[in-house]
């Protein structure tokens, strides 16, 4: 827990979002900003600050599934989405707390135009 990262205060509650799935270790939530119809983030509840300092296997495996599995719930699993993981300032990452980004229910052909 990092008690100054926007996404650890998320999941305390102590800031609100508009949660679509939950467990032990992992927390999904609608992007306040979102760049698709679906574009939720999938974070680990232990704060690691990004892929660079990330050691749980396993945890990283959990939310690549999640992801996934919210897809199907969402309807796009069939027509396509995509799972996005910005590491450093330099390729957009803008919160410091390590997530995964499903985007879908667009046109999300890769690359676009
Ligand atoms: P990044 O740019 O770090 O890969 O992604 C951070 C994402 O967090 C952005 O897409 C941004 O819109 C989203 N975001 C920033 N602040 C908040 C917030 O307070 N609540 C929610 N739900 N999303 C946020
Ligand atoms: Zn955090």
């Amino acid at each position: 827990m990092s008690s100054d990262c926007l996404f650890c205060r998320i999941v305390r509650h102590e800031i609100p979002a508009t949660i679509v799935r939950e467990d032990d270790r992992t927390l999904a939530f609608r992007d306040i900003d979102p760049k698709a119809p679906t574009h939720v983030l999938v974070i680990p509840k232990t704060h690691v600050a990004s892929l660079n300092e990330a050691t749980d296997a396993a945890m990283l495996g959990e939310l690549l599934l999640v992801a996934r599995d919210i897809a199907r719930a969402e309807g796009i699993e069939s027509s396509g989405y995509r799972t996005v993981i910005n590491t450093g300032a330099g390729a957009g990452q803008t919160v410091h707390h390590v997530h995964v980004h499903l985007l879908g229910g667009r046109n999300m052909k890769w690359p676009p135009g």
